[in-house]
């Protein structure tokens, strides 16, 4: 039976790629996933943006982070480049995965999608923990290696090497999923 895909950028968002959580690295993956969301636009694969969206109270901002992605703000909003199309899915977060407390899982079940290609940041933080996630919900997962990134080289490449031995995720490039969309 042929997979039934979604596309999920995790936090490509003003305040992750230019704001207060800059990633200098998040630059170089920007025309990578551009090409893939309007690669999987066109062949009708469901885009979905699981965007940060917090509230000054979440346990994220006050034990960790700090103030980033608030809720209505510029900072969480995606960036320009990426921008969300009307057919598009946004959903809303709260912590590091797309799945907790989110209704991703419905949605995706709603679209009769088995298997997730995961884009953005970060490569061992968010991404890793929707992949998590993903796993124990019994999706496939797709990570794209030049569509992901990490505040360094080390956290992105040892970051996959956990993607693909704990949760058996396939690690392709873009164009390589884009031809098998
Ligand atoms: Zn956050």
């Amino acid at each position: 039976m042929p997979e039934k895909k979604a596309v999920i950028i995790i936090d490509m968002l003003n305040d992750f790629v230019t704001g207060s959580l800059k990633c200098e690295r998040a630059q170089r993956i920007i025309p990578n996933l551009k090409r893939l969301i309007e690669e999987a636009r066109r062949k009708g694969v469901p885009v979905i943006y699981a965007n940060d969206s917090h509230l000054e109270e979440d346990f994220e901002v006050v034990r960790r982070w700090g103030k980033h992605a608030l809720k209505g703000t510029p900072g969480a909003q995606v960036i320009p480049e990426l921008k969300p199309a009307k057919k598009d899915y946004i959903v809303e977060k709260r912590t590091y995965s797309a799945f907790f407390e989110t209704g991703l899982d419905l949605l995706l079940r709603s679209l009769g999608v088995d298997t997730v290609i995961l884009g953005g940041l970060h490569t061992h933080i968010c991404v890793r923990h929707t992949a998590a996630d993903a796993f124990f919900r019994g999706y496939k997962i797709i990570v794209a290696k030049d569509g992901v990134e990490a505040f360094t080289e080390k956290d992105h490449e040892e970051g996959l090497r956990y993607l693909e031995f704990v949760y058996g995720a396939e690690i392709k490039t873009v164009d390589e999923i884009i031809k098998e969309l």
